[in-house]
């Protein structure tokens, strides 16, 4: 094949966006190649599309969006290369969205697939065997293009092919972030987030909650995992929890996920307090034991029952119930 005779305007790339700036760059060093670029963010409970919104309105890359979240937790309940830290499997979690963004090849025309991943960036999934592996658990071996590490990575197939001109490629590596930044300024590009944030799986808080949901629940879907970001989690009996709140946002976005056909809600009568919210309800001993903690949690004195309002799917219904000490709550946090 004649390289010099291939417009690169004809080639298609398809690149994995997080909004970060090192996909926000390996997008735009693609781009200013002349090859079409495209962007595909996956949204799951964990994490969100937002910032590659945000990195597309910027740049003008077009993005598209896909919620996997069913496939998602398949692969997180057993990961072949298991968690990071927390329950972040970031290795499994590259590798199937490669394999999803390769799903989309046809439909995009895409002619590769891409990354911002940069070689030595992250200690576990960035050295070059987690690259190597997430290419290879993929399904699209040869056809993961890293524009901002290439140079130090073996050619792919799109530089073989002469799609991509891999002398324009970048040789980063390391968890510096000094060239990016250069690279930045350079291109005009100046909104960007971060680098730290945006995945609850490398949450400690989050990953602890997430795991006693998957060994005890109550868990039927996906609200379950939402509501797993807010206010205080106690875990009651091996199948009953309650959540509460722990400030007004706390209890504002608790409610957005409240159903009052299944779930019952607790509210202080005389005293400020949490939002308190049992999911899918439990028997009467151990609401009264929810009432009891989260009475902990006003100013109601310590030695007088105080009112407790209880909303459930059968309807309203009140208590006069003693605090339980805040120490012995405490020892039922989840
Ligand atoms: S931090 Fe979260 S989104 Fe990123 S690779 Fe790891 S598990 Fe996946």
């Amino acid at each position: 094949m004649n390289l010099h005779s291939i417009s690169r305007k004809s080639i298609t790339a398809l690149g994995l966006c997080s909004g970060g700036l090192d996909s926000i760059l390996a997008g735009v060093l693609l781009r200013n190649q002349g090859i079409q670029v495209q962007w595909i963010c996956f949204e799951t409970p964990f994490f969100n599309a937002d910032k590659a919104k945000k990195a597309s309105q910027q740049t003008g890359i077009p993005l598209l969006i896909q919620n996997i979240t069913p496939i998602y937790l398949e692969m997180l309940r057993y990961p072949r290369q298991g968690y990071g830290k927390y329950m972040n499997p970031c290795m499994d979690c590259h590798a199937l969205m490669f394999k999803c963004a390769g799903n989309q090849i046809l439909q995009t025309n895409a002619h590769f697939l891409f990354s911002g991943e940069i070689l030595g960036q992250r200690p576990m999934s960035q050295t070059r065997p987690s690259l190597n592996y997430v290419e290879k658990h993929s399904g699209f071996k040869g056809y993961i293009l890293r524009p901002l590490c290439a140079q130090n990575l073996e050619e792919t197939i799109p530089e073989k092919k002469g799609w991509v001109d891999r002398s324009q490629l970048m040789n980063i590596t390391g968890r510096s972030r000094k060239r990016q930044i250069e690279l930045a300024e350079q291109w005009g590009i100046t909104d960007y987030p971060n680098p730290a944030g945006g995945c609850l799986l490398t949450d400690q808080k989050y990953s602890i909650r997430l795991k006693d949901l998957f060994t005890n629940g109550p868990y039927r879907d996906d609200r379950d995992l939402y509501l797993l970001q807010w206010g205080r989690h106690f875990r009651l009996n091996e199948t009953c929890k309650i959540i509460v709140g722990r400030t007004q946002n706390d209890n504002e976005k608790m409610m957005l996920y409240y159903r009052p056909n299944e779930d019952i809600l607790l509210n202080i009568v005389n005293y400020a307090g949490p939002t308190v919210l049992i999911p899918y309800g439990c028997d009467p001993q151990i609401v009264e034991q929810a009432a009891a903690i989260s009475i902990s949690y006003t100013r109601a004195p310590e030695t007088q029952a105080t009112a407790v309002k209880c909303t459930g799917p059968s309807g309203v219904s009140h208590m006069n119930v003693y605090p339980l000490s805040k120490e012995i709550s405490r020892l039922l946090m989840i």
